[in-house]
């Protein structure tokens, strides 16, 4: 039914799989005769969907005992704030390092409630690499980064060695490869981008850091009472959960972790062997840095690209644009972008060197 290659950077592709069954919850959820969308969040039925959606994300990434799994609303642009007041110290500056649009609104955003050093920036170069050589100050509250830059497509391939606590915007590659949550006091994600439709926000949290929030911290922004609350001290996005909470059943049914690495580096290996062969084509990031995820590139010559993009919309390729601020072309390739998709864009760039 599904022709359509879809690269959109987010929201983004879920399976067709989930999505059907979904539907069905529109109408009639857990045989209550009832939709998803007009039942009780604290009826059995919705409960049991918010412990499990917690479940399965600690499956999935290997979540140890002393950390908490939310599911809150805001975005990750909301996380900017949460984050800030959740790590904050008196007395103590925070660290960011900037990588790109959402770092940089990650530092706005902290820069409203202390006081913050930006300790590296790639933005003399359009943000084309990940910064490495920056000394971190022992007497930094924290270091916040954000791990895959979504718009200029660069991934940190290994994560800074910090001394103190790790915060991480992962928004757009959680689930997508291996880590050691135990090196961060905390993690947040827009759902939108690897998981399942807007409208939730995970952060995986260390029980620790909880008891650090000061008092003074709004009730909605406060993740200590959001997690006595249990991700419920308001009316969470069932909906959104749900989805979320289905795809990730469905991702640990299909392989699991190991299974979606490996498959993001397949995907990207393709798609920049051609970037990289195809004399038409030029990457825009340090080859390095390159994203598993959102692969950012253009056309030498501009004026093969009305043909080229008549080629992408006569394959059903949608979302391929670049954004506004790199230009050129993204794809974006999240956990349930097929490989068959990859190769039809792949053909379509060989097509157009024969034009
Ligand atoms: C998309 C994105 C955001 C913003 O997410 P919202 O849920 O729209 O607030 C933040 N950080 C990164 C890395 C993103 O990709």
């Amino acid at each position: 039914m599904n022709k359509v290659h879809n690269f959109s950077a987010g929201p983004c592709i879920l399976p067709q799989e989930v999505l059907q069954e979904a539907s069905m919850a529109a109408t009639n959820f857990d045989n209550l005769g009832l939709s998803i969308l007009e039942i009780s969040h604290r009826s059995k039925s919705f409960v049991a969907v918010m412990t499990e959606a917690q479940n399965l994300v600690r499956e999935m990434l290997t979540i140890p005992d002393d950390y908490d799994v939310l599911f809150l609303q805001g975005g990750a642009s909301l996380g900017f704030l949460i984050s800030a007041y959740t790590m904050k110290e008196e007395g103590k500056s925070a660290q960011y390092l900037d990588t790109g649009s959402w770092s940089k609104k990650a530092i706005k955003e902290a820069k409203l409630i202390q006081k913050v050093n930006v300790l590296a920036s790639s933005s003399d170069s359009n943000y084309s690499y990940i910064p490495k050589d920056y000394e971190i100050p022992v007497d930094g509250s924290y270091l916040h980064f954000t791990s895959n830059n979504t718009i200029f497509g660069t991934q940190y391939k290994t994560f800074p060695k910090s001394e103190i606590p790790l915060v991480a915007d992962m928004s757009s590659d959680i689930f997508s490869r291996k880590l050691n949550v135990s090196d961060f006091e905390l993690i947040y994600a827009g759902a939108q981008k690897n998981l399942g439709p807007a409208g939730s926000t995970i952060y995986i949290v260390k029980k620790e850091t909880l008891e650090k929030i000061s008092a003074g911290t709004p009730s909605m922004l406060n993740l200590q009472i959001q997690a006595a609350k249990e991700s419920m001290f308001n009316t969470p996005p069932v909906f959104s959960i749900y989805v979320a909470m289905l795809n990730l059943r469905y991702m640990l049914k299909n392989g699991g972790l190991s299974h979606y690495e490996t498959l993001a580096k397949t995907r990207a290996d393709m798609i920049y062997g051609e970037i990289d062969r195809n004399e038409l084509f030029e990457g825009t990031c340090a080859i390095e840095d390159r994203s598993n995820m959102n692969t950012t590139f253009f056309l030498k010559d501009e004026s093969y690209k009305e043909r080229f993009d008549s080629l992408l919309t006569d394959a059903k390729i949608s979302g391929l644009n670049g954004h506004r601020s790199v230009g050129g072309y993204r794809a974006s390739m999240y956990n349930a972008l097929p490989i068959e998709s990859v190769e039809i864009v792949i053909d379509c760039m060989k097509k157009i060197e024969n034009y």
